[in-house]
């Protein structure tokens, strides 16, 4: 699992950072990649990773404002190519888009306009609060922003993966492997032949917990934040101002590094990363976000454009973290 930085800037492009887009790959998990926002020029983004179109199978908008959306039409449609370079010519899987309600208009009416016909099929999602996508391996909850239009955060959760069967403490009974192995790898209780009953549970390795990641873009204060974030292994938040420019980012519906670092540490949160910068931070002025931050909440990085973060599997039980950052 790897999150990878697309574009890092707020409102415009500018040189260094493109608008943003932010690419989950769970390329070892289930061999897909979902995509957090499509600003302008991702796909050009896109071509400079290794982060390859025709994994992208879900697209998460936080919120309508064109810094956030404007190269969704174009990647979808550059797309549509990209079965055709495969060696069996395959066409490109289908998409499912989560956002908020317009939406389905705005790309379909671009597509339409444009006369573009996909070869693979968009399933749209309108997003409410709670629980918007869950399978076997992870869910997404979708949490209300206070931005002045309708804007979500998204809270992905990994579900924990069941210990291993302990095989050779079975083979020590002297049992032998079977159908019997698959009840006790279920944690059933089982009688034996020899009358004996044993519990699957206690033929189990320990369960490996899984990650939390928490997508927190533009919105100004409120406490959905710290719901989105809670116990998050990483929260990737906006931090469009430095504290200096407080009053500036509440009037825009922004966050300043300071807060993004106090709502991390109000969240127990292991890990912050600082992206959607103003290009008014250019270079190295964009170390003072950072360094502000950290002052609060320890764990703080700031993101740059195609940097990727690797966040890997946890080993044994999750303990409670309570990290004063
Ligand atoms: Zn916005």
């Amino acid at each position: 699992m790897e999150l990878e930085f697309l574009g890092t800037g707020a409102g415009q492009p500018s040189k260094q950072r493109n608008v943003t887009s932010i690419a989950l790959r769970l390329l070892d998990e289930r061999n897909e990649v979902w995509l957090f926002d499509v600003g302008e020029a991702t796909q050009h983004q896109l071509l400079k990773s290794n982060t390859r179109s025709r994994k992208v199978t879900k697209i998460f908008i936080t919120h309508m404002h064109g810094d956030h959306i404007f190269g969704l039409p174009g990647f979808l449609t550059s797309r549509n190519f990209q079965g055709s370079e495969l060696i069996d010519g395959g066409k490109p899987t289908d998409v499912t888009i989560y956002g908020p309600a317009g939406l389905q208009q705005y790309v379909f009416s671009v597509l339409r306009a444009a006369q573009v016909r996909l070869q693979y099929r968009i399933n749209f999602i309108q997003v409410r609060p709670g629980i918007i996508f869950e399978d076997q391996q992870f869910a997404v909850s979708a949490f209300p922003m206070n931005h002045g239009i309708e804007d979500y955060a998204y809270r992905v959760v990994e579900k924990d993966t069941v210990g291993q069967l302990q095989v050779e403490k079975l083979l020590k009974l002297g049992l032998k492997s079977g159908p019997l192995f698959g009840k006790i790898k279920a944690g059933e209780i089982v009688k034996l032949e020899n009358g004996l009953t044993i519990n699957g549970k206690d033929f189990l390795g320990p369960d490996r917990p899984g990650r939390i990641i928490a997508i927190v873009l533009d919105t100004k204060d409120t406490p959905e934040i710290i719901k989105a974030a809670e116990q998050a292994d990483v929260l990737v938040h906006e931090a469009t101002y430095g504290a200096e420019n407080s009053i500036m980012a509440k009037r825009h519906g922004h966050s300043t590094s300071l807060q993004a670092a106090e709502h991390a540490r109000a969240a127990h949160a292991h890990q912050l990363i600082l992206t959607h910068i103003s290009a008014r931070y250019l270079g190295k002025m964009a170390d003072q976000l950072v360094k502000q931050a950290k002052n609060v909440f320890r764990r703080t990085y700031i993101a740059h454009d195609l940097e990727i973060f690797d966040i890997p599997a946890k080993k044994s039980e999750r303990k409670d973290k309570i990290d004063v950052g």
